[in-house]
């Protein structure tokens, strides 16, 4: 890793911060091409590269300049992965646990109002800025409004007991900002929840990955980093929960292990021959890396299906209590 002069953490810590990765903005076109073909040309960002600079305190990872979806990728995301809205799932199951049937709850990207479906409060709202999820939540009868946060800020003005935010503060730009007026609302005792992928898992390891990289995730967060958003936000942390690899449906779990066994291998060969992981991986030398460890995936994800204990999957969730 090199020194940036990407000024500071957006968490607001006051150390240095280290470039991890400059990647070309055609190697992540080139990435996401066998599933969304010319999507990203459609509104092409105005910079060739960008840089995955990290916090050496917090170790938060940020996308520089930053990068954000358009709705034309997210469309052609919600139609082209199956499970991009899931219609339950771990972090859905942690936050039910810390939701009261006299609780008023905000979820911002609410998809298409899943997690509606499965909480018993005492008014549920959701924002979501994806008209053909809007569309679908507003069929199974869940209050999902096209709405952003600070259009239904102005206009309500009644205190939240709950803000969830399900996967989303990854695809945010600067989270701080983003949450700061949504933790201003919340009243006495007011809970965040928040659950993001993990970059402690396996998928902090995982090369040449498109979900994980601009414009669709513009950030990564350890454990760590979501003890310095409480900190920043003047919340307690009550609660750091992390995904088993198989808390997965069943379709996908074969999946996840498989990717699981696969950077395990990687990290093993990378530490045997003194290289440093990157997130984009795309020299001869790791191609024949990657090939070695896709051969040996297989076996491996058997042991590691055999006895999955501690192993961590995709997502990590955090409750925030005012
Ligand atoms: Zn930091």
């Amino acid at each position: 890793m090199s020194e940036s002069h990407h000024g500071k953490c957006p968490l607001g810590c006051g150390g240095g911060v280290c470039v991890v990765q400059t990647i070309p903005v055609r190697t992540i076109e080139e990435l996401w091409a066998p599933r969304l073909q010319g999507v990203l040309q459609l509104a092409p960002p105005p910079f060739q590269s960008i840089g995955l600079v990290k916090c050496a305190e917090c170790s938060f990872t940020w996308c520089a300049p930053p990068w954000e979806g358009t709705p034309e990728l997210y469309r052609a995301l919600s139609t082209s992965v199956r499970e991009y809205y899931e219609e339950d799932r771990f972090d859905f199951r942690v936050a039910r646990r810390w939701i009261m049937a006299s609780d008023t709850v905000l979820e911002i990207g609410a998809g298409a109002g899943h997690f509606a479906r499965s909480v018993t409060c005492k008014t549920y709202t959701g924002l979501e800025t994806n008209p053909a999820a809007v569309a679908t939540a507003e069929v199974a009868g869940q209050l999902v409004l096209d709405q952003t946060v600070a259009q239904y800020l102005a206009a309500t003005g009644d205190p939240l007991d709950v803000v969830c935010l399900f996967q989303v503060l990854e695809h945010v730009h600067d989270p701080v900002r983003f949450l700061r007026p949504l933790v201003d609302r919340l009243g006495v005792n007011g809970r965040l929840i928040v659950a993001v992928p993990a970059d402690d898992s396996y998928i902090g390891h995982l090369a040449n990955c498109p979900g994980n990289l601009p414009p669709h995730h513009l950030s990564r967060w350890s454990d760590k980093s979501l003890c310095r958003l409480g900190e920043v936000l003047k919340l307690t942390l009550i609660e750091s929960v992390h995904e088993g690899v198989t808390e997965v449906p069943s379709q996908v779990q074969a999946t996840k292990i498989r990717d699981c066994a696969m950077v395990t291998l990687m990290d093993a060969l990378d530490a045997v021959l003194h290289r440093e992981p990157k997130p984009v991986r795309r020299s001869w030398g790791d191609q024949i890396l990657l090939k070695i460890a896709r051969a040996g995936a297989a076996p491996l994800a058997k042991c590691l299906q055999a006895r999955p204990m501690g192993i961590w999957g995709h997502t990590v969730a955090a409750v925030f209590r005012r």
